[in-house]
């Protein structure tokens, strides 16, 4: 064991993204923080004295290779690498860095196969409860998400136009009827008014 306290990665990269001003931007349209997200990649393979993979998937990016560019051996290599680190943040550390920047590298690495195993790494550590937190917020977000999704499904759009449509027409009906009964009315009106001028003539 050593007990040399050195600076966590996660910590030092995140710290650097802001300093200079990187893009950590999840969804960036303009350059996808693809700086951000492959220096981040590219730690875990200094950081474990390993060369950067020389097979990767073809790329449309020509040197920002991030995650998904990898073969999934080495994204399994990167996402545990990341989570080890991850779980090594101290509360004090999660609370200073860059949450924009923090929420991106979970965003990264938390692909659908790899919850298990990120969750089993951070276990309870701060990170851990990062995590949950944002699992929390995105599970009611997805709740909500949802319940927009079936307020305009096609079934209920489709049953709303046929509901408005239903309504035009018996408000149609219901004014023409009104039209029949005025112009039956306005019939006896004219014929009551011909009659009394009638009648009150000398
Ligand atoms: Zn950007």
């Amino acid at each position: 064991m050593n007990n040399i306290k050195t600076t966590n990665w996660i910590k030092s990269l995140t710290d650097q993204a802001q300093k200079e001003n990187w893009c950590v931007s999840c969804g960036c349209t303009t350059c996808g923080a693809e700086f951000f997200r492959s220096s981040l990649i590219k730690k875990c393979f200094q950081n474990n004295n390993l060369p950067f993979p020389n097979k990767t998937r073809p790329s449309r990016r020509s040197k920002n290779l991030i995650i998904v560019d990898l073969f999934s051996d080495d994204i399994k290599f990167c996402v545990k690498t990341i989570s080890k680190e991850l779980a090594n943040l101290n509360a004090v550390d999660i609370d200073q860095i860059n949450t924009g920047a923090l929420r991106h590298i979970f965003q990264e690495i938390y692909g659908r196969i790899y919850i298990k195993l990120i969750q089993d790494i951070l276990g309870d550590s701060p990170a851990g409860y990062y995590l949950k937190s944002m699992e929390a917020h995105s599970k009611e977000r997805e709740e909500k998400y949802r319940k927009h999704e079936i307020n305009n499904s096609p079934k209920i759009l489709e049953e709303n136009r046929r509901r408005k449509k239903e309504f035009k027409e018996f408000k149609a009906k219901a004014h023409a009827k009104r039209i029949i009964k005025y112009n039956k009315f306005s019939f006896i009106k004219k014929y009551w008014f011909k009659f009394k001028m009638k009648m009150k003539k000398p």
